[in-house]
C-alpha cells in the first residue's frame, strides 16, 4: 500500500476507531455476500431515522410525561396497563413506561395511574 493512501486510512478511522472499522468491514463484506448495495444501506438507515424521529415528536407532545431510559438514555413512553383483557401482565400494575429504543424495549412498571405518575413527575419526585 502507498504511504499517502495509508496515511489517508488513518485519519479516516481516528475518529472512529480501529475496532469499528474492523466491525465495518465485517458488516461489508456480509453486505456484499447478501447482494446489499451501499444505496441500500443508505436507503435503509434514511428510513429508520425517519421513522425514529417520528416517535420522538410524538413524546414531546406531552414534555411533562417525558422520562429518559435508565438503561439507553432514549426517551420512553407512559401506556395504561390491566384496564383490559388485552392489557393485562398478571401483576396489579397500572401503568408501565416503555423504551421507545427497538434494541432496550425496557420497561418499566407501576402501580400508581397514570394521573399520579404525571403529577409526581410534574414535581421531579420518585414515581
Ligand atoms: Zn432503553
Amino acid at each position: 500500500m502507498r504511504k499517502k493512501t495509508e496515511a489517508k486510512i488513518k485519519v479516516m478511522v481516528e475518529p472512529i476507531g480501529f475496532g469499528f472499522l474492523q466491525t465495518m468491514i465485517t458488516f461489508l463484506k456480509e453486505a456484499k455476500a447478501s447482494r446489499i448495495s451501499t444505496r441500500q444501506l443508505i436507503a435503509y438507515v434514511e428510513a429508520e431515522k425517519a421513522s425514529r424521529q417520528e416517535k420522538v415528536v410524538g413524546i414531546k407532545g406531552h414534555p411533562k410525561e417525558l422520562m429518559r431510559c435508565p438503561e439507553c438514555d432514549a426517551p420512553m413512553s407512559l401506556q395504561p396497563v390491566n384496564f383490559s383483557k388485552g392489557s393485562r401482565t398478571g401483576d396489579k400494575s397500572k401503568a408501565v413506561h416503555s423504551c421507545i429504543n427497538e434494541d432496550c424495549r425496557n420497561q418499566i412498571f407501576y402501580n400508581k395511574t397514570i394521573k399520579e405518575i404525571k403529577i409526581n413527575l410534574r414535581k421531579h419526585k420518585e414515581i
